[in-house]
């Protein structure tokens, strides 16, 4: 089959990165594009086997035995990846032209900008794409601009920034207001460093989530928003040929979560989960397994097997057992999209954050670092889609408070406007994702530039 333009997608290799810019390769490739995605040998090599219809390649960040857990530190990783993988990618497009497949586009993640250089020196067109909300990518470009001053001074300092509704410390990204993660604010922060030089910056949000915002960075870039990046089963319209969930490095308990979530009442279970990376205190663990056993509610708990150690004495025997279900990795897409499920106490990772919007799930948000704090702010006071759980002095959430929340959610007079604006946005993600939606226009417009480009 010809294609129209051949796409080489290259993520950043850890989970909440590479799905969203999956799912979008996927959407491109319904458009007829061709997607080659370039993901580094350690990656590949820690990934289930779950299939995908594009086509995947390895190139390598210099640690093919053990990723960033084999660097020294992270900004060793970052350094080596930009050494070897500007000559594994650089290797890759030229055995991609002598196959007969020349590229025309680098769709790059902006935590590895160097891929713009390689883009200039084959003359291919760049796109960054970013995997934050545009709230968050706006935080980072204030401090990169060096309007945002680090660390904020007080607790609670109100800080204003054009296009969001004003925030206080505690809810900027973690590595903005801890001045310990100042490399990996580095990184972030680089992400802006060369977008003049690029034709294009994604972004996985829709316009309708964040106009504000969007229409503020649009006069700085040129912003598509094309999310939300969910796989089309989950949403009304289904792609041809769109089957198979994602990748993942970890092994989903694939029939458990929909033969226990059958069983249970309509909107009666909290989905808990924190994504691929977070780890919790044990002190931490310990609370939210009291806060769950004492909301009464039943639950579906993710604790990845890093994690299990640190569930309390006889838990899983005696309170799972009688109320919940614990695993270690789920299609969380299915179980949110499950008719039982009633809230979903989530860290609020963007790629959860976007999953629960686009299935109209309420959340409790529990956040914990990185950008989950901002997102968390935006769940509660923007979007009005759940409610945010707040830590005590020593950075822990007692079991009474998260108990509360559940209870907020799932029952009370807020929890009915909580869910009526679950229904609303779930409905607007659709539409944008939608044939004629906003972001289906822009990933349209995308698409007929991207074929005008010779190659
Ligand atoms: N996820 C999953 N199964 C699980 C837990 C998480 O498939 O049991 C997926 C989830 O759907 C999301 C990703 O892992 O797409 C987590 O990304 P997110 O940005 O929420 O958090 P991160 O892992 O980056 O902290």
């Amino acid at each position: 089959m010809s294609h129209n333009a051949h796409c080489l997608i290259l993520p950043y290799p850890i989970q909440g990165h590479i799905n969203p810019m999956l799912q979008f390769s996927k959407r491109l490739q319904s458009k007829n594009v061709k997607i080659t995605i370039a993901a580094t040998k350690f990656f590949l090599k820690t990934m289930q086997e779950l299939s995908t219809p594009v086509s995947i390649e390895a190139i390598s960040d210099g640690y093919d035995d053990g990723g960033i857990g084999q660097a020294e530190s992270f900004a060793a990783y970052i350094t080596r990846f930009k050494e070897v993988g500007s000559n594994t990618l650089s290797q890759l497009i030229e055995t991609l032209t002598t196959r007969g497949y020349p590229v025309n586009c680098i769709v790059y993640d902006p935590f590895l900008p160097w891929a713009v250089e390689v883009a200039k020196k084959y003359g291919l067109a760049s796109a960054a794409f970013f995997t934050q909300s545009c709230a968050v990518d706006n935080i980072y470009y204030h401090v990169h601009n060096g309007v945002l001053k680090l660390p904020p001074t007080e607790v609670d300092e109100e800080i204003s920034i054009p296009g969001l509704v004003t925030i206080e410390s505690s809810d900027v990204p973690s590595f903005v207001s801890t001045p310990e993660s100042a490399r990996a604010l580095e990184m972030l922060v680089n992400q802006f460093s060369n977008l003049e030089n690029i034709d294009w910056v994604l972004i996985n949000s829709f316009y309708e989530l964040e106009k504000e915002v969007i229409d503020w960075m649009s006069k700085l870039y040129p912003i598509k928003t094309i999310g939300p990046t969910i796989p089309s089963i989950y949403l009304d319209k289904r792609l041809p040929d769109d089957k198979e969930y994602g990748l993942s490095i970890f092994k989903p308990m694939t029939n458990e979560c929909p033969n226990w979530l059958n069983h249970q009442p309509i909107s009666s279970v909290v989905y808990v989960s924190f994504g691929s990376l977070t780890k919790l205190e044990p002190e931490q663990m310990e609370e939210l397994a009291w806060g769950l056993k004492s909301s009464n509610k039943n639950f579906l708990w993710v604790v990845r097997s890093t994690e299990e150690s640190k569930l309390p004495n006889n838990f899983l025997e005696e309170l799972a057992s009688e109320k919940g279900l614990v695993v270690s990795w789920c299609l969380q897409l299915q179980v949110l999209e499950h008719k039982s499920i009633g809230c979903f106490l989530t860290h609020c990772g963007w790629n959860s954050t976007l999953e629960a919007i686009s299935l109209g799930v309420p959340m409790v948000a529990m956040p914990q670092w990185s950008d989950q704090p901002t997102n968390a702010k935006l769940v509660e006071d923007v979007w009005g889609m759940g409610v945010r759980a707040k830590q005590d002095e020593k950075g822990i959430l007692r079991r009474e408070v998260i108990e509360e929340c559940i209870r907020r959610v799932m029952e009370e007079e807020k929890g009915k406007i909580i869910t009526e604006n679950a229904k609303k946005w779930k409905e607007l993600a659709r539409k944008a994702v939608d044939e004629g939606g906003s972001s289906d226009r822009n990933i349209e417009e995308f698409v007929s530039k991207l074929v005008t480009i010779s190659y």
